[in-house]
C-alpha cells in the first residue's frame, strides 16, 4: 500500500489560551496533581457519551471494544499516557474543543484565576478549560485520536503549551478511542511512577464509573455508591464521592440519599455544600444533578431534576424505570422523569423542613450560605407551603442583623387582635428602625419584618400570605386595624389637645397643604401612625408599595412616582409651630416653604425624590434664615 500523504499542519493557540497557560505554567506547586483528575475525567465523559451513543443505536465504529480507561508509565522516558476507548474526536473535533475555551465568561475566569492561583484546584475543571491543566506537569503532549463515526481518520496533535500545536492525519493502528501521550517535565517526573499516580488517582477519582487500569491492574473500586444500602456506607465514602463528585475540598454540609421503590424506583444521592458555590457570581448555569438511568450516565448536571432555586444542591439520580434510550431532549416531557423530579424537590424542601426544626443553628448556617438562591423559589406554587416555612428574615424582633425568624415563628408572637403579617423594605437594619412608618408599629408593639434584599419584595408579594394572614407593607394607607389595638408604650403626650377652634384651624392647614401641593398628592391628612417625625407618605392601599416602585424604576420600567397620601402628625412641636404661623398669616409663605420640605424629605427617605436639588437649595436658604435667628438669640 502506498503511503498516504501526510501534511502537518501548525496552528496558533487562541490568545486567551495563551494567557492560561502561562498561568497554569506557573501556578502552584501543590495543585498540579489535578491535571491527572481532569484527563481521566475528560476520558470518562468520550466514555459516557460513547455508551449514550450507543444505547441510541448509533452506528458505531469497533462495538465490541471493552469501555475502559488504561494508564501507563515509563520512569526512565518520563512519559505517561492514558488512553480510553471513548468517542474520540474527528480533526474537527479536536481543532474546535483543544483549540479553544467554550465558554462564555472566560476573560473573567482568567482574572480570578490570576488573583487567586491556589484555587486552581478548585475552579479549573469547572470552566471547559480542564484539558489545559497538563501543561503544569509536561512539557510536550501528543494526542492521538480516532472517532467513533465510522471512516474517520486518525489524527495527532502535538504541542509544548508554549504557543502553537500541530496536526496531522496519521496511519496509525489506534482502533478507537484517545490516547494522550504526557512528556513530563523534569520536576513532575515522579507522575511516571507507580505509587505517585496511584494515590493521585484514588484520591479523585475513585467513583469513575469505567474501570481505571494502571499497567493493567484495575485500582479504582467503588463506584454507584447510591445503589449501596444506606447502612454499608460510611461517612467517609460519602464525603469522598461529594468530593468526587463537587471538587470541593470540604466535605458537605449535608447528605441526603433517597432510595424510592414505588410508585416509581430512583435513587438519588443529594449534597448541600458547605459554601455557597456561585464561585464569582457569573458561574450560574454550573449546576445540576447527574441523570443515570440503570447505572449508565444519561445527562451531566441535568437541570431540571430540581428548581433553580435549589440549584446549590449537587447529587446523582438514577432510574431503573426510564427507558435507557431516552433523549435529553424529551425528559422533561417524561412523565416518570416529571414525576422523579417532583419528588425529589419534595424530599429536599421536607429536608431542609426536618433540619430547621431540629437543628434551627444549624438552618441559620444554611440559610446563611445558601439562603439567597432559596429566596428565588418565590413562583414555586406547588410547593408554596413547604417553600414559605423555610423563609427566613431579620425583624424588629431581632436583637441584630444576624438573628433571624421564620414566618412560623412571626405568626406565633401576633398581638391580640392583630391580623396581618406587616413588613418594611429599606437599605438596612439601621435604616429601617428610623422609618417613620414603624412608629405606630413600636408604640403597638408589633412585630415588623425587614426587608433589604431587592429580591425580598417579590417574595413577600408574590407569596401574599403566610396560613391566613395577608402580608402588608408598613407604608400602605389602611391603618384602621391598627389604631383600635392597646398602645404598650404609651404615646407621649407633650402636647394638649387642641380646642375646637384650633382644630378647625388645622384641618383649614392641611387644606391649605393639599392647596401647596397640588396634584402630587392623593390627601392630605392627619396621622395616627407617627410619633416623633412630623410627617409621612404613604401608599394608597390598592396601590404598589414604594419599594416595589423602587425596584421597578431601577429595572428602567417607565414608572412615575405614585401618588401618595401625605400624613401630617399633629403632635410634633414643628407642626404646632406651624399651626400658630397659619393662625396669624395663612398665607404666610414659610408655610409653603416647610409644606414642600416635609413632603420632599418624604419622599426622599423611601427613595422615590427624582431630583434632590429643589429640596437642597431650600433647606440652605431655610438654614441660613435660622442661622440668623441663632445668633441675633444668641446675641452673637
Ligand atoms: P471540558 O471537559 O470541561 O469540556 P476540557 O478542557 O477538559 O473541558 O476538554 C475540552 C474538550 O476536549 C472536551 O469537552 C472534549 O470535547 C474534548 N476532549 C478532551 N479529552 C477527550 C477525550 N479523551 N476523548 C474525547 N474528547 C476529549
Ligand atoms: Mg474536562
Amino acid at each position: 500500500m502506498a503511503p498516504k500523504q501526510m501534511t502537518s499542519e501548525k496552528h496558533e493557540f487562541k490568545a486567551e489560551i495563551k494567557q492560561l497557560l502561562d498561568i497554569l505554567v506557573h501556578s502552584l506547586y501543590t495543585s498540579r496533581e489535578i491535571f491527572l483528575r481532569e484527563l481521566i475525567s475528560n476520558a470518562s465523559d468520550a466514555l459516557d457519551k460513547l455508551r449514550f451513543e450507543s444505547t441510541k443505536g448509533t452506528d458505531i465504529l469497533d462495538k465490541e471494544l471493552p469501555l475502559e480507561i488504561k494508564i501507563n508509565f515509563d520512569e526512565k522516558k518520563k512519559l505517561l499516557t492514558i488512553s480510553d476507548t471513548g468517542i474520540g474526536m474527528t480533526k474537527e473535533e479536536l481543532i474546535n474543543n483543544i483549540g479553544t475555551i467554550a465558554k462564555s465568561g472566560s476573560a473573567e475566569f482568567l482574572k480570578q484565576l490570576k488573583d487567586n492561583k491556589s484555587d486552581v484546584n478548585n475552579i479549573i475543571g469547572k470552566f471547559g478549560v480542564g484539558f489545559y491543566s497538563v501543561f503544569m506537569v509536561a512539557e510536550e503532549v501528543v494526542i492521538k485520536t480516532k472517532s467513533f463515526k465510522k471512516d474517520s481518520p486518525e489524527v495527532e496533535w502535538k504541542s509544548d503549551g508554549l504557543g502553537n500545536y500541530e496536526i496531522e492525519e496519521i496511519n496509525n493502528d489506534l482502533k478507537r478511542g484517545t490516547i494522550i501521550e504526557i512528556h513530563l517535565k523534569e520536576d513532575a517526573k515522579d507522575f511516571a511512577e507507580k505509587y505517585r499516580l496511584e494515590s493521585t488517582i484514588k484520591r479523585h477519582s475513585n467513583f469513575i464509573s469505567f474501570p481505571i487500569y494502571l499497567e493493567n491492574e484495575k485500582i479504582n473500586t467503588i463506584s454507584a455508591l447510591w445503589r449501596e444500602p444506606k447502612n454499608k456506607i460510611t461517612k467517609e465514602e460519602y464525603t469522598e464521592f461529594y468530593k468526587f463528585l463537587s471538587y470541593d475540598s470540604e466535605e458537605p454540609m449535608d447528605t441526603i440519599h433517597v432510595t424510592v421503590d414505588a410508585p416509581i424506583q430512583f435513587s438519588a444521592l443529594l449534597f448541600v455544600p458547605k459554601k455557597n458555590f456561585d464561585l464569582f457570581g457569573f458561574n450560574r448555569e454550573d449546576y445540576g444533578l447527574d441523570l443515570y438511568v440503570r447505572r449508565v450516565l444519561i445527562q451531566h448536571k441535568n437541570k431540571d431534576l430540581l428548581p433553580e432555586y435549589l440549584s446549590f444542591v449537587k447529587g446523582v439520580v438514577d432510574s431503573e424505570d426510564l427507558p435507557l434510550n431516552i433523549s435529553r431532549e424529551t425528559l422533561q416531557e417524561n412523565v416518570i422523569f416529571t414525576k422523579i423530579a417532583n419528588s425529589i424537590t419534595n424530599q429536599v424542601l421536607s429536608y431542609l423542613l426536618k433540619k430547621a426544626k431540629d437543628e434551627p443553628e444549624k438552618y441559620a448556617e444554611f440559610w446563611k450560605e445558601h439562603g439567597r438562591v432559596f429566596k428565588l423559589g418565590y413562583s414555586d406554587f406547588t410547593n408554596m407551603e413547604k417553600y414559605s416555612q423555610l423563609l427566613r428574615f431579620n425583624s424588629s424582633t431581632s436583637s441584630n442583623a444576624d438573628q433571624l425568624t421564620g414566618l412560623e415563628d412571626y405568626v406565633s408572637r401576633l398581638i391580640d387582635g392583630q391580623k396581618e403579617i406587616y413588613y418594611a423594605f429599606g437599605n438596612s437594619r439601621d435604616a429601617i428602625a428610623l422609618d417613620p412608618h414603624l412608629e405606630i408599629f413600636k408604640r403597638k408593639g408589633i412585630e415588623v419584618i425587614y426587608l433589604y434584599d431587592p429580591i425580598d419584595e417579590f417574595v413577600v408579594t408574590s407569596i401574599r400570605k403566610f396560613k391566613d394572614f395577608d402580608f402588608k407593607s408598613v407604608d400602605s394607607t389602611e391603618l384602621n386595624k391598627l389604631e383600635q389595638l392597646k398602645d404598650v408604650s404609651e404615646k407621649e403626650n407633650k402636647f394638649q389637645s387642641l380646642d375646637n377652634d384650633d382644630e378647625k384651624q388645622f384641618d383649614s392647614l392641611l387644606a391649605k397643604i393639599k392647596a401647596i401641593l397640588g396634584d402630587r398628592v392623593t390627601e392630605v391628612k392627619e396621622s395616627k401612625r407617627l410619633s416623633d417625625s412630623p410627617a409621612c407618605v404613604v401608599s394608597a392601599e390598592e396601590g404598589m408599595s414604594a419599594s416595589m416602585q423602587k425596584i421597578l424604576r431601577l429595572t428602567n420600567k417607565d414608572i412615575s412616582v405614585q401618588k401618595k397620601v401625605f400624613e401630617i402628625n399633629k403632635d410634633h412641636k414643628l407642626i404646632r409651630n406651624l399651626l400658630k404661623i397659619f393662625k396669624s398669616n395663612s398665607n404666610d409663605e414659610y408655610i409653603g416653604n416647610v409644606a414642600e420640605e416635609l413632603y420632599e424629605s418624604a419622599l426622599l427617605l423611601e427613595g422615590s425624590l427624582n431630583d434632590p436639588y429643589k429640596l437642597v437649595k431650600r433647606m440652605n436658604q431655610m438654614l441660613e434664615q435660622s442661622s440668623e435667628w441663632y445668633t441675633e438669640v444668641k446675641k452673637l
